[in-house]
């Protein structure tokens, strides 16, 4: 198999596609063991989780279905979803983050069948096995981010839905999102995002027909500072999720 060796300080990472930034599987499984502190530097995952989860369920049934969730880090959604009666299978590139995923798991009895995998890799092996996908919060944070859309697509059955989250490359989400989020509120440790990787509704509607995806839905997840409360919204200027159907 044509591996490529990517070097970065450690642990060394093996991947059979070169689609990922070292430095930012790194950056998140420096931050592993505060993943599930539901107070700490993950807090906003933690807040935004029902909303997503809310948003899936108006499309769809979670239970008894086959998810994979892609990026699934130290697993917030992949055990939102379990939880819900699904059989939830967590991808993630941070061994750290599987392994935070795991011990969580075995705490909180909830089971998820977790795997240190390339999105691409998994896909090949696994094409049209499942009901749905799952990618939230990852694309932003992948040097192409098309190619893991279209390894998403792959995985779904004919019929089923995939779901993406991500940021959106406006001013309205620099100021908020890294500006408000990383530096005056503390919400997010600072430098988790980076504006240029932000995704426009347009691109990702781009990468979703070339993958052959239908869109079924779009809605922003907006953050009241006031009430320190995130909502769902009709504005995708800052945090968006959407939903796509492969045909049938
Ligand atoms: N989806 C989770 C975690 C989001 S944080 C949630 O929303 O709760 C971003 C995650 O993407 C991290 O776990 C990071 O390790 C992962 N990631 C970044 N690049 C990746 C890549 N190329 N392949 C797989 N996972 C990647």
């Amino acid at each position: 198999m044509p591996y490529n060796l990517l070097f970065s300080n450690e642990p060394l990472i093996m991947t059979e596609t070169a689609n990922v930034h070292p430095h930012e599987i790194h950056k998140f499984g420096a931050l592993a063991e505060r993943w599930w502190d539901l107070q700490g530097d993950f807090k906003t995952l933690h807040d935004i989780n029902p909303l997503r989860i809310q948003f899936i369920r108006e499309f769809l049934d979670i239970s008894k279905k086959k998810i994979v969730d892609v990026g699934c880090g130290g697993g917030i959604l992949s055990e939102g979803l379990a939880n819900l009666g699904s059989k939830v299978t967590g991808i993630d590139l941070s061994t750290e983050l599987i392994d935070i995923a795991d011990l969580h798991g075995l705490e909180s009895g909830i089971k998820v069948d977790y795997k240190i995998i390339s999105a691409e890799a998994f896909a090949k092996k696994n094409k049209a096995k499942f009901d749905y996908v799952t990618c939230m919060e990852m694309l932003e944070h992948v040097p192409d981010p098309s190619a893991i859309v279209a390894a998403c697509a792959k995985m779904v059955k004919p019929g089923g839905y995939v779901f993406f989250s991500t940021l959106n490359r406006k001013p309205k989400a620099y100021l908020l999102a890294i500006l408000g989020a990383e530096y005056l509120l503390n919400m997010l440790p600072k430098g988790t995002h980076d504006y240029k990787t932000f995704i426009k509704p347009s691109e990702l509607t781009q990468w979703t027909r070339s993958a052959d995806l239908e869109m079924r839905g779009m809605i922003g997840i907006e953050y009241n500072p006031l009430t320190r409360n995130f909502y769902l919204s009709k504005s995708v200027d800052v945090n968006y999720i959407a939903a796509y159907q492969r045909p049938k």
